[in-house]
């Protein structure tokens, strides 16, 4: 069959990112047989050989790597890494227009019968707003494609207008803070840190990415209406300016193919096997999350006197480098305090990367101490098992803020408040608490995540909330096509 319309993809930020964007790339492929999809990767960004693999994994969908391209001198003054993705993406506008450009003309060019459609759109990454210029000179919509809550989405969308509202940096105003996405008023220090303070170089970027959304022509939202009703009917009711937005989530990668792993390690699998059904406690802090030795003594600590079984997975932190990931350690015991590993052999395994769908699949395991990164939540969601709250990095304290306080108790607490400082330890005792109380059978969280856990695959039914919002979706496209 004729293809209909071409995307252009355009993930950033990483796997977190990229994942929920190819995973929606294959469900519309899957609903709609006219589309074809083709995804730039910026080299800087997928650079890993891990990234090969999964792209190889995905036959369906096209993929042009960037050639890598020199950022601007200023940009090595940047201190976050939302302002260094930021800046890196729009050193690409005109290379993206330019690949565009080609690849397009050269298809129809072709000889043979193309069998690719005219581009009808760009889809791009929230933190390449920017490229919306190039949608523009090409004379094609943009779509965000939203890979956090919908409770963000409102925070920024909502940005520019507090940005002119209050004079001073966030963390200076006294107020807590107002949005429209949001029952609850939000604290300033719930926020990512880079909007804390005006004078941080992320923050120009927040807003400026916040205001870029409203000139899309959708935003696509790894969510779902039964999960965050009031965030997500904030943005039709005129109460937040927002161009229609889709929430067509929850987007999980079941098969955990990232990291060339698409299947538990035997020896991890055969331990879980041997744990008796929802016992195990299972740690795992993002594609991120790492802690120095201080804090890696607390938590072998707490969870050593927690009693209960546990799946620890500890990672290295990076060198100090503003796009650097940790890596696993080749032997976690010169971290690990002295006789953890004998003391807990009969009822915990530490680990580094594991395909984390696939523990949490896993009937042994009984709860989740997280990062509360969003696809995590989601993961967790979809299997049923409830989360202890110990936000690190990015939107993940707003994320554990809305889950706790907005959402009905979906998470226990273990530490909402922790920014990794020097200073900042959470301690033994915290773990423990956080941990008995996770694992606690009669944890009230436990049955609000089974709930969830229904509506979250429901939605994806035909005629559920996500189903019906992504044929509305791909209407808009067609439209455009
Ligand atoms: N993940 C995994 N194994 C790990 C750590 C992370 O499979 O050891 C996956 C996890 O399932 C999730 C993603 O990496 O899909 C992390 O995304 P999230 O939004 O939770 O956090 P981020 O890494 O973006 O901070």
């Amino acid at each position: 069959m004729k293809k209909k319309a071409d995307l252009v993809f355009i993930p950033a930020m990483g796997i977190g990112h990229l994942v929920p964007m190819m995973e929606f790339a294959k469900r519309l492929l899957d609903r709609e047989n006219r589309f074809s999809i083709t995804v730039f990767l910026i080299k800087t960004l997928f650079v890993s050989s891990d990234f090969t693999s999964y792209t190889d994994s995905l036959p369906q969908i096209r993929f042009v790597y960037l050639p890598e391209l020199e950022p601007p001198p200023s940009s090595s003054n940047l201190r976050t890494r939302e302002s260094v993705v930021s800046v890196l993406v729009e050193t690409h506008k005109r290379l993206v227009k330019q690949t565009i450009t080609n690849l397009f003309s050269s298809d129809t060019d072709s000889e043979s019968t193309p069998t690719r459609a005219p581009i009808a759109g760009l889809v791009i990454d929230l933190f390449c707003s920017s490229l919306i210029d190039v949608a523009k000179e090409l004379g094609v919509p943009s779509y965000i494609f939203f890979t956090s809550t919908a409770g963000l989405l409102g925070v920024m969308l909502h940005l520019p207008e507090l940005d002119n509202q209050i004079k001073t940096h966030f963390k200076d105003s006294v107020t807590e803070l107002s949005i429209p996405s949001f029952t609850n008023p939000v604290s300033p220090f719930l926020l990512p840190l880079p909007m804390w303070s005006k004078k941080d170089d992320g923050y120009g970027w927040y807003v400026y990415h916040g205001r870029r959304f409203t000139e899309a022509k959708g935003v696509i939202l790894n969510s779902f209406a039964e999960l965050e009703p009031t965030a997500i009917k904030s943005f039709s009711g005129g109460r937040i300016r927002s161009p229609p937005v889709y929430p067509v989530g929850p987007l999980i990668d079941l098969h955990g193919q990232v990291h060339n792993q698409t299947q538990l390690e035997e020896s991890i699998k055969g331990w879980l096997d041997d744990q008796p059904p929802s016992s195990v406690v299972f740690l795992c802090f993002g594609s991120r999350g790492s802690f120095n030795a201080a804090q890696v003594k607390e938590i072998a600590l707490g969870l050593e006197r927690s009693g209960h079984r546990f799946l620890w997975s500890l990672r290295r932190p990076p060198e100090k480098n503003k796009l650097g990931l940790p890596t696993d350690y080749e032997n976690s015991g010169e971290v690990l305090p002295e006789g953890f590993v004998d003391r807990t052999e009969d009822r915990g395994l530490v680990c580094g990367w594991v395909p984390q769908t696939a523990v949490l699949a896993h009937g042994a395991i009984g709860g989740f101490v997280s990062h509360c990164g969003w696809n995590s939540i989601l993961e967790s969601l979809w299997f049923g098992v409830p989360i202890a709250a110990w936000p690190l990095y990015a939107e993940q304290h707003l994320n554990a803020f809305e889950m706790l306080k907005e959402l009905g108790g979906l998470v226990v607490e273990l530490r909402l408040d922790y920014r990794g400082g020097e200073d900042d330890l959470v301690t033994a005792e915290e773990v423990e608490r956080g941990v008995s109380r996770l694992m606690d059978s009669d944890c009230v969280v436990r049955m609000r995540v089974k709930e969830i856990m229904e509506k979250s695959r429901r939605a994806l039914m035909e005629d559920g909330s996500s189903f019906t919002s992504l044929g509305c979706l791909i209407k808009d496209l067609m439209d455009e096509s």
